[in-house]
């Protein structure tokens, strides 16, 4: 089983969404364990989950599908969101604000309580079958108010907010994921803690909990402590130099 740290209510909360056929939006920093989360509830709820990174080329056949030419001429291919569809299952849309409004035009009649994927191509319309569940998430704090979503849409879906675990959580988040000791876990938690309360800092993003992980895992093969944390989580945060050296001194003021 796959290992998931709850934060509050987000289990119940996406338990009662999928039990009613509600779609479920998960806004939160990159990081933050909302793709772990979803993996996890697939897994409790016996659903198999069908994962998608969105990025502006996505096309809507990349989701609903297409044909394909073989030895004997051409044949139909679903995509992940039709195998959702047919199959009961999770369809989850990472980042979903990246992919463009023709291309998330497909799940409209999905996310209400129609429930149908109209298939273009085959002339086919599908009704879901009943697992199936909708998921998208976003990352609020980047590029949220170029492109966001549409009003119309986020009115579709249960919506929850992520953020970074509390201190304690993110402790054990480490030292399962990494095998690391509670010590170093500890240290590494107010490391990444003191990171994500710099004032006038101007990184993109905040140290999230996967970098822990990832220099949790440095540390475990040997790498020295400052090292890991440098090529873990300091140089992945930023291309600058001066914020580089900045940020190396907190470390060194943890470690
Ligand atoms: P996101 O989808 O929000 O970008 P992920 O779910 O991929 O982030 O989380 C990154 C990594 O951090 C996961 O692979 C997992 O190791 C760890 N993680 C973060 N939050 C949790 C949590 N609550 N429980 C267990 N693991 C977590």
């Amino acid at each position: 089983m796959t290992f998931y740290q709850p934060a509050g209510n987000e289990i119940e909360l996406f338990r009662a969404a999928a039990d009613n056929g509600l779609p479920v939006l998960i806004k939160g920093p990159t990081g933050c364990g909302k793709t772990r989360f979803v993996r996890y509830m697939a897994e409790k709820l016996g659903r198999p989950v069908y994962t998608v990174a969105c990025h502006d080329d996505l096309t809507a056949a990349d989701l609903v599908g297409r044909h394909l030419i073989g030895p004997e001429g051409t044949y139909w291919q679903d995509g992940p969101l039709t195998r959702a569809v047919r199959e009961g299952g999770i369809c989850y849309l990472d980042e979903v604000v990246e992919a463009r409004k023709d291309t998330t035009v497909v799940l409209h009649p999905l996310a209400d309580d129609r429930r149908e994927l109209p298939i273009e191509r085959t002339g086919e319309v599908l009704s879901a079958a009943p697992g199936f569940m909708l998921v998208v998430s976003y990352n609020p704090g980047y590029q949220s108010l170029l492109k966001g979503m549409k009003p119309s849409t986020r009115q579709r879906f249960v919506s929850m907010s992520f953020d970074y675990p509390d201190a304690a959580a993110e402790q054990t988040i480490v030292i399962e994921e990494s095998g690391c000791d509670r010590e170093l876990a500890g240290q590494l938690v107010s490391l990444a803690r003191s990171i994500r309360n710099l004032k006038d800092h101007d990184l993109e993003e905040a140290a999230s909990t996967r970098l822990l992980i990832h220099t949790a895992h440095l540390v475990r093969a040997g790498v020295a402590v400052t090292e890991a944390c440098r090529a873990g989580m300091i140089e992945p945060l930023s291309d600058d130099e001066e914020t580089v050296s900045a940020l190396m001194e907190v470390v060194y003021a943890v470690f």
